[in-house]
């Protein structure tokens, strides 16, 4: 494929790094969203994080404007139809999702590839919603989006090898480094990192030591580029708390429980940065 148009579903945290990351890469780029203040939103933040790139030295002050030019932002889906890829990046709620995916297959052609960034919905589950699972496949990009490199490749039960082929090759395309992941409850990243944070919670909770101390040990001892409670604020307390209960739910296993002190701080509204409060002050 020559630089395939890519549809990116969502202009919100996600989307508008996906499609930053891919309009960079050269591709042109279909940005939907509801919204179109959450629209215009994504699209000055693109603008804000290319000129931090040209900053950096990183893209001319050219490539940045070419980058920003090749995005065409719209709040109609049906304008998704020249896309060979759609990237859905929307809220994640599998009645939203599941909707969305049921709409771009009418809307893009038939041999058009749709892939979600869903942090924890089940692939197979969405690529069932379509006429052509096997061209459904899960592309979780981690945040912040142009500095990430990771992309987990999810295969969903029905997704096809050219499928995965494509899709590797294009997030390689573009400067990212694809793993490939199956479809299982918070896929490799959120199945190890989200048991390690609650843990770290449940240690905090028994007194077995102070916040900071944690996140000290993580840094100075196993060279963690922050400690786990830092970075649980920075995720966000309720996003953590999601994240556990769907692997609690979805693998059923006890040992995935969240811990007390994580829903009481949810329920304090002590979410972590964006709250301005969770296991630090901000
Ligand atoms: P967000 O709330 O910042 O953005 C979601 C956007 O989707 C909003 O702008 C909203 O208006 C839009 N939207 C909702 N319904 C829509 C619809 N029907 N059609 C078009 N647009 C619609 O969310 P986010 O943090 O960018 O997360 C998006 C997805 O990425 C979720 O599935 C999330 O699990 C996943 N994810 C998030 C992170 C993260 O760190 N934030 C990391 C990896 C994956």
């Amino acid at each position: 494929m020559q630089t395939p148009v890519i549809g990116v579903v969502g202009a919100g945290t996600m989307g508008n790094g996906i499609a930053h990351v891919f309009a960079r890469a050269g591709h042109t780029v279909l940005l939907a969203d509801i919204d179109q203040p959450a629209l215009d939103r994504g699209f000055a933040t693109i603008r804000k994080n290319l000129a931090r790139e040209v900053a950096k030295e990183k893209l001319t002050a050219e490539q940045a404007e070419a980058a920003a030019t090749r995005i065409t932002l719209t709040t109609r889906l049906p304008d998704l139809v020249a896309a060979s890829l759609a990237v859905e990046a929307a809220t994640e709620r599998f009645e939203v999702k599941s909707k969305l995916f049921r709409s771009l297959d009418e809307i893009l052609p038939p041999e058009a590839i749709l892939a979600s960034n869903t942090s924890s919905i089940s692939i197979t589950k969405l690529a069932a919603q379509t006429k052509r699972p096997g061209q459904v496949i899960g592309m979780h990009f981690f945040n912040p989006v142009p500095v990430m490199r990771l992309v987990e490749i999810i295969r969903g039960l029905q997704t096809t090898q050219a499928t995965f082929d494509t899709v590797s090759a294009l997030a390689t395309a573009i400067g990212k480094l694809p793993v490939e992941v199956n479809d299982a409850a918070g896929f490799i990243s959120n199945r190890v990192l989200m048991p390690l944070i609650n843990e770290a919670i449940f240690a905090v909770m028994e007194g077995v030591a102070t916040a900071d101390a944690v996140d000290t040990i993580f840094r100075e001892g196993m060279a963690h580029p922050m400690g786990p409670l830092t970075l649980a604020d920075f995720i966000g307390l309720d996003v953590c708390l999601d994240i556990m209960r769907v692997l609690h739910d979805g693998l059923g296993d006890p040992k995935y429980r969240p811990c007390p002190l994580l829903i009481r701080m949810v329920d304090a509204g002590w979410l972590g940065r964006k709250s301005g409060r969770g296991f630090y002050q901000y």
